[in-house]
C-alpha cells in the first residue's frame, strides 16, 4: 500500500529580519500521528501558516510529489493540504449538515451548491460518523460545544479530500471528556492521512502522540516517542529554562 508523507525540508521563514523559523526539516508520515510541540513563540503557526500557503518561506515543503511552497491558499487545499486554525471557522449560521455540504463542495463546481440537495453524499456521511456528529447533522453549528466545532472542522477537511491535516491547538479549551474523544478521532483519522497536531497539553501528547517533534526558536530540538523528548535535557531546558512560563512546564 502506498503511504502518504510530507517532506518539509530547510523551511525558513522571516518577518522584517526575524527569524520566525530557521531551517526546519520534517518528515511525518500517514499513520504516525504526529505532535508539533514548543514554547509559546516557537514558530508552530508560522510553521503551519508558510505550509499553506498563508506566509512566505524559503525551502521546500512537499507532498505527493507537489511542491506547496508558492502556491496559494486555495491551491494548498487543491494539492490535498488542509489546515485548521486556533480559532474554529464554521458558519455558525448553517446547520453540521450544511458546513459539510459547503466543504464538500468548495473545489466543486460552485452551481452544485445551488441545486436542491438530492440525499446527503457519501463521503459526507462517512465524516458525520467520523467525528461523531451524525446526530446532530441538523444543529446549527452555532449551537455546538466548543468540542464538536473544532470536530466539525476535522470534519470539514476530511469532505474535501485533505490528505495532509495540519491542526493548530485543536484541544485548546476543551473539557477532558473533550480531549479525550479528540485523542481517539485523530487516532482514527492518522490512520489513513498525514495528521501533524500542535499542542500544548503534555498529559495530551503522553497519551496520544505517536512521535513528538519539539520546536524551539525556529528550530528542531528533539523528535522521537513522547518518553524520549520528555527526558531529553534540551527540552526541559526550552520549557524550564530563563524564560520559563509555569503553563509551558513538562509534566
Ligand atoms: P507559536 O505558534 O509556536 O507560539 P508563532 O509561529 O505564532 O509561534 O510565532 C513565532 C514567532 O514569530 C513569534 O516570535 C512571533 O511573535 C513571530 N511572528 C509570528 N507572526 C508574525 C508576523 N506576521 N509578523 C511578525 N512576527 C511574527
Ligand atoms: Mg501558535
Amino acid at each position: 500500500m502506498r503511504q502518504d508523507y510530507l517532506e518539509i525540508r530547510d523551511l525558513r521563514v522571516t518577518f522584517d529580519g526575524f527569524v520566525a523559523v530557521g531551517g526546519v526539516d520534517l518528515t511525518v508520515l500517514q499513520g504516525d500521528l504526529r505532535f508539533l510541540i514548543g514554547p509559546n513563540g516557537a514558530g508552530k503557526t508560522t510553521l503551519v501558516d508558510a505550509v499553506t500557503g498563508l506566509t512566505p518561506a524559503t525551502g521546500s515543503a512537499k507532498f505527493d510529489g507537489v511542491e506547496l511552497l508558492g502556491k496559494k491558499v486555495h491551491q494548498v487545499a487543491r494539492a490535498g493540504v488542509g489546515r485548521t486554525f486556533q480559532t474554529a471557522s464554521v458558519f455558525e449560521e448553517l446547520s453540521v449538515l450544511v458546513n459539510l455540504d459547503i466543504a464538500a463542495g468548495a473545489l466543486r463546481n460552485p452551481f452544485s451548491l445551488l441545486r436542491a440537495r438530492r440525499g446527503v453524499p457519501a463521503s459526507v456521511e462517512a465524516a458525520l460518523e467520523t467525528i461523531g456528529l451524525a446526530h446532530l447533522r441538523d444543529r446549527r453549528a452555532g449551537e455546538l460545544a466548543h468540542g464538536q466545532k473544532q470536530w466539525l472542522e476535522i470534519g470539514m477537511l476530511l469532505v474535501q479530500d485533505a490528505r495532509v491535516l495540519l491542526l493548530d491547538e485543536p484541544v485548546a479549551g476543551m473539557s477532558a471528556d473533550e480531549r479525550a474523544q479528540t485523542g481517539e478521532l485523530l487516532r482514527t483519522v492518522a490512520r489513513d492521512h498525514v495528521v501533524v497536531v500542535v499542542e500544548h497539553d503534555m498529559e495530551f501528547l503522553r497519551a496520544y502522540a505517536d512521535t513528538v517533534t519539539v520546536l524551539a526558536a525556529g528550530q528542531v530540538l528533539a523528535q522521537g516517542s513522547y518518553a524520549d523528548v520528555q527526558a531529553d535535557p534540551r527540552v526541559q531546558e526550552a520549557y524550564l529554562g530563563p524564560a520559563h512560563d509555569p503553563a509551558d512546564e513538562v509534566a
